[in-house]
């Protein structure tokens, strides 16, 4: 049942910008596709009023920054087996089209095991669209990711933000 995600859980506030760890708050999107109750990953906001979940721009600059799970918002240690979403378009990463950097960061497994329930897209992907491996490695991947969507669109910044 989905509703054993939400137990000792709370309604999304703006609050919640900052509040890390599982179960997460919820808001209740009134969306067609999407559950009648979804959990708010930590680098997104309720805005389903206008329709849509938002992305709070200032928790996601700080995912690989501060080694960070985009869904909990909790520091993932180097040797931890995490899990890691692979099979994306690269050209269609980066903080202003489709997906987000954080979207091809690892998650830790229970995190991801939520995302891809109550996430419509990722809902959609098998087994083998993911990969799993110790956060230092996956990490790695997604850095060389983001690194090469960059290259393809020409952009000047490469690895500017993704190093502090
Ligand atoms: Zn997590």
């Amino acid at each position: 049942m989905k509703n054993k995600y939400f137990i000792n859980s709370h309604q999304w506030t703006e609050k919640d910008i900052n509040t890390v760890g599982l179960p997460r708050p919820w808001a209740m999107p009134k969306k067609k596709g999407l559950a009648k109750k979804v959990p708010i990953p930590w680098q997104s906001e309720d805005c389903f009023k206008d329709g849509h979940l938002g992305l709070n721009k200032q928790n996601e600059d700080l995912i690989y920054k501060n080694d960070l799970c985009a869904y909990c918002g909790i520091k993932i240690n180097d040797i931890e087996i995490t899990i890691r979403w692979k099979t994306y378009n690269l050209l269609l990463i980066n903080n202003y089209f489709r997906w987000i950097y954080s979207d091809i960061h690892p998650f830790h497994i229970e995190c991801m095991k939520q995302g891809r329930i109550f996430c419509p897209y990722m809902k959609t992907l098998i087994d083998e669209d993911f990969e799993t491996g110790t956060y230092k490695k996956l990490k790695q991947n997604a850095i060389n990711d983001v690194i090469k969507s960059k290259e393809l669109r020409n952009e000047k910044t490469i690895k500017k933000d993704l190093q502090s």
